[in-house]
């Protein structure tokens, strides 16, 4: 046996600092490496990334493989199966944290944050074009005592181009149920995943703060948003707001007004669709059945499986803040999973996150597919609203 004799540089504050940012999670990882072997990494490098030796090296007080530490996609998939149920995503994030701490970041994610700081989006995008979008809409001001919901668009999906078809879907599907809806307009808050993620928790602490402050101020009852991102980060990392502060994904809210008798779905859709679950959605918060009521509901619509769905739904690449940085051709997990659609026969690949939807696309593109179109759940439900839909056609 040879002995691998490159020195390493032991950091002796690192446990404990560690311990303290993660609270101790860290601590019962007995390195059996399942975690390693369930990370969709192996899939697509040779050289996959070794989950156990992370959380080896940070007991040990050293930080090696830096550059591993920002591949994680905070999926989720390696907690499903750890035998000691580790949070491995708070443990990356703290290790990330620890990163910020050091001024050992990737150059660019500073841009980021400073985006979130002065534009109050991760995205680079001028505060005053939050509401672009939905120019001729006529949406209204969220009042707590007329309107049901409030309609949180998010960033992605306020100034992606390709994300904004999915905001006017939903905008038609709450009209057609007759559901009265307010938004935030130009003065709703970031909800600030793309710093949870990143690592960067003091400054997280402080976007929630302000988008809580906000929440209370306009006394925020049901909140209901476009991207599963908005929604984890505000029911699970948000401190409490109030005891009448609930955040709902789309996709429950729209299946209820279709299990309610408020939204009919009438118009015919003769395609064979597959639902990729997205991580934060199917694995995550466990929401695996409303997605699947709405796409049922299509008339003619044949809805087929993937072998990797539901709670073992195959990541798309984009979470976790890796939309910030680069994955070179060959090693995109959204190229085995048009892979996986193409091999059960589908027509449309459905998803239910604007984050997902560009990762997918991206591949659809890269890889030369015609015959696979990916649409979003609100795209594929504003088809089936019939005439209304013939009207306003979904954007290719
Ligand atoms: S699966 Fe859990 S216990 Fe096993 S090596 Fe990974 S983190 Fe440690
Ligand atoms: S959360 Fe996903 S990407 Fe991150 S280490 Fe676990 S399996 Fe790998």
């Amino acid at each position: 046996m040879t002995v691998d004799q490159r020195p390493i540089e032991i950091d002796d504050a690192l446990w404990e600092e560690l311990i303290e940012i993660t609270d101790g999670k860290a601590a019962p990882c007995f390195q059996c490496g399942v975690c390693t072997a369930a990370c969709p990494w192996g899939l697509v490098r040779g050289d996959p990334l070794s989950v156990r030796s992370i959380m080896r090296g940070a007991q040990l007080g050293f930080l090696e493989a830096q550059e591993a530490i920002w591949l994680c996609t905070a999926c989720g998939q390696c907690e499903i199966y750890c035998p000691r149920e580790v949070p491995i995503v708070d443990v990356f994030q703290g290790l990330r944290q620890l990163l910020w701490e050091r001024r050992k970041t990737p150059a660019g994610l500073t841009t980021v944050l400073w985006s979130v700081y002065w534009n109050n989006n991760p995205l680079s995008q001028p505060p005053s074009q939050r509401m672009g979008w939905a120019e001729g809409l006529d949406l209204q001001a969220y009042d707590s005592s007329k309107h049901e919901i409030l309609m949180y668009f998010g960033c992605t999906a306020s100034y992606d181009s390709r994300a904004q078809s999915v905001a006017r879907a939903i905008v038609q599907l709450l009209r057609a149920a007759d559901v009265s809806f307010g938004t935030l307009g130009e003065e709703e808050p970031c909800c600030g995943e793309a710093v949870l993620r990143l690592g960067h928790s003091p400054y997280f602490q402080d976007v929630a703060q302000h988008a809580t402050d906000i929440f209370e101020k306009i006394k925020v009852g049901k909140l209901v948003t476009v991207s599963p991102h908005c929604f984890d980060v505000f029911k699970n990392h948000y401190p409490h707001i109030n005891e009448s502060f609930k955040p709902i994904h789309y996709t429950e809210y729209i299946a209820g007004l279709i299990e309610g008798n408020r939204l009919i779905l009438e118009g015919s859709l003769s395609s064979k669709i597959t639902y990729h679950d997205p991580c934060l959605l199917g694995r995550v918060n466990e929401s695996t059945h409303y997605p699947r009521v709405i796409l049922e509901t299509v008339p003619d619509a044949r809805v087929i499986e993937m072998p990797q769905s539901g709670p073992d739904t195959l990541c798309c690449g984009g979470g976790g803040g890796r939309m910030w940085m680069e994955t070179p051709p060959g090693e995109r997990f959204s190229d085995l999973r048009i892979q996986e659609a193409l091999d059960v026969d589908a027509d449309i690949i459905a998803t239910a996150c604007p984050l997902c939807i560009s990762c997918l696309e991206d591949s659809i593109g890269s890889m030369g597919v015609t015959k696979l179109k990916v649409h979003d759940i609100a795209e594929i439900a504003q088809m089936a609203l019939g005439e209304v839909s013939k009207n306003d056609p979904v954007e290719e």
